[in-house]
C-alpha cells in the first residue's frame, strides 16, 4: 500500500499548467519594476516597454514562421480561441453571409462551447466526427465544406488523449476550397515545431502557461488574409484587433518561454517520450479493464492517458493525490461533477469506460523514477478503490 503520509509530492499535469520557468521570472521581474511605462505611452517610459513588446512580437512570430504584424497578443489560449471563432465568424456577417463553422468532437471547450454559443446565434456550425483514437479524418472535413463554410477549426494536439491531428493535410484541403483554416495549438506549442506556412495554418492559437510560460497570456496569430472582427473593443492597442492595455510582463515573458523551447525541443521531447512509453506499456498491462486512449503512435510526447472500466476518475484522483501523484482526468469534470468525458464518449467508448479517464503528463521535472513508483502504486490504488 502507498504511504499516504508520504511528503513529497510528484507533479504529473503538465497538460494542465507548468512551472514558469526561473529565466522567463527574471525577463518578465524586470518589466514590473524598470521597464514599467505603459506600451501606449508617447514618452520614453513608454517605448521602452513598447520596444519590448515589439521584440518579443517579432520573437514570437519567427517561432512559428509568420511575420511580426500578424501576432494578435491576448490574455490567453481561450481568448485566442474565442477571437479567431467569434472574429471570423462576424466578419463574414457583415460581408452579408450565413457563416458555415467546421469544427471537430475533439475540440477544447474554448472552441466547442464558442461554437455551441455561436449556433444558438444564428451561425451554422457543424461538428465533425472523429476516429477511435480521436483523430479526425481529412476527408470528413472535405465532405463537409459548403459554398458558405468560413472556417474549419481543428485542435493541433488534444489536451486530453493527447492525439495529434493531420493539420497540414487538412490545411491544404481548406486552401484548395479556399477556407480559412484555424488551429488550437495551446497543447501542440510545448513540444512540436509549428510552422504556419507549411501547415497552411491562417490562424493559430497559443496559450503561455502550457509551455513554462506565465499565465493570463497568449496569442492569435494570423495571417491577415481576412477580416477578423475585434471582439474586446476600446482602445487601438494590437493593430485595432485586441483593445486593452498590453500585459507586457506576460508577453515577455512569453516570448523568453517560447525562446527556451527551441533551443532545447528535440532532446527534451525524446527524453519525455521514453517516460511516456514506460507508461503506456506498463500501466494497461498490470490493470485489468484498463485502456490507452488516444493514438499509440499519434500522440504528444509527454502525454500518457487510459480509462478504467467501473472507477469514478474523481475517486481515482482523490487517491492518487493522497499517494502524492497529481494527476488529471483530462476533461474539464470536477469533483462533485461525475460527468463522463464528452470526447471520449465521441470516440465510442461506452459510459463505464468513459467515467474512469485517467491522464498522466510528464515534464521537465518529470524524472524516471517518479514514473517508477506511479507504475508501481497505482495498480494497488485501484485494486484497492474497485475492491477486486
Ligand atoms: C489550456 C488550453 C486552452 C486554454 O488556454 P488558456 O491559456 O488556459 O486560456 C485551450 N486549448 C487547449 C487545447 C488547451 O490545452
Amino acid at each position: 500500500m502507498p504511504d499516504i503520509r508520504k511528503q513529497s509530492r510528484t507533479y504529473l499535469d503538465y497538460a494542465a499548467t507548468t512551472p514558469v520557468h526561473p529565466e522567463v521570472i527574471d525577463r518578465m521581474v524586470a518589466c514590473y519594476s524598470a521597464t514599467f511605462g505603459n506600451p501606449s505611452s508617447s514618452h520614453q517610459y513608454g517605448q521602452e516597454a513598447d520596444n519590448l513588446v515589439e521584440e518579443a512580437r517579432q520573437s514570437v512570430a519567427a517561432h512559428f514562421n509568420a511575420r511580426a504584424e500578424d501576432v494578435i497578443f491576448t490574455s490567453g489560449g481561450t481568448e485566442a480561441d474565442n477571437l479567431a471563432i467569434r472574429g471570423t465568424a462576424a466578419g463574414a456577417q457583415r460581408s452579408g453571409k450565413t457563416a458555415h463553422i467546421l469544427y471537430t468532437a475533439v475540440e477544447h471547450h474554448a472552441v466547442s462551447v464558442t461554437c455551441e454559443q455561436l449556433h444558438i446565434a444564428g451561425v451554422e456550425t457543424e461538428r465533425v466526427p472523429v476516429g477511435a483514437d480521436g483523430i479526425v479524418d481529412p476527408d470528413e472535413i472535405r465532405q463537409r465544406i459548403r459554398q458558405n463554410t468560413v472556417l474549419v477549426t481543428v485542435i493541433f494536439a488534444n489536451n486530453e488523449i493527447g492525439s495529434i491531428n493531420p493539420v497540414g493535410e487538412i490545411g491544404r484541403i481548406c486552401r484548395e476550397r479556399g477556407v480559412l483554416f484555424h488551429s488550437d495549438a495551446v497543447q501542440a506549442a510545448a513540444h512540436l515545431p509549428i510552422n504556419m506556412d507549411k501547415e497552411s495554418i491562417d490562424l493559430l492559437s497559443i496559450g503561455a502557461h502550457k509551455f513554462y510560460g506565465p499565465k493570463g497570456v497568449g496569442a492569435l496569430i494570423w495571417r491577415g488574409n481576412s477580416i477578423l472582427v475585434p471582439q474586446i473593443t476600446g482602445g487601438r492597442q494590437e493593430n485595432d484587433l485586441r483593445a486593452g492595455t498590453s500585459n507586457v510582463p506576460g508577453i515577455v515573458g512569453m516570448a523568453a518561454a517560447l525562446e527556451r523551447l527551441t533551443e532545447g525541443m528535440g532532446a527534451e521531447s525524446r527524453r519525455l517520450a521514453q517516460l511516456r512509453d514506460k507508461l503506456i506499456e506498463t500501466i494497461p498491462a498490470t490493470i485489468t479493464d484498463c485502456v490507452l486512449t488516444g493514438s499509440k503512435n499519434h500522440r504528444l510526447p509527454n502525454h500518457a492517458s487510459f480509462a478504467f472500466r467501473n472507477l469514478e476518475a474523481n475517486r481515482m484522483l482523490a487517491a492518487l493525490d493522497m499517494a502524492g501523484f497529481a494527476c488529471s482526468s483530462g476533461s474539464a469534470c470536477k469533483t462533485g461533477d461525475p460527468q463522463p468525458s464528452e470526447i471520449l464518449l465521441a470516440m465510442g467508448y461506452a459510459r463505464e469506460y468513459a467515467s474512469g479517464s485517467l491522464r498522466i503528463t510528464v515534464g521537465s521535472a518529470t524524472t524516471e523514477a517518479d514514473v517508477d513508483r506511479l507504475v508501481q502504486d497505482l495498480p494497488v490504488i485501484v485494486r484497492r478503490l474497485r475492491g477486486y
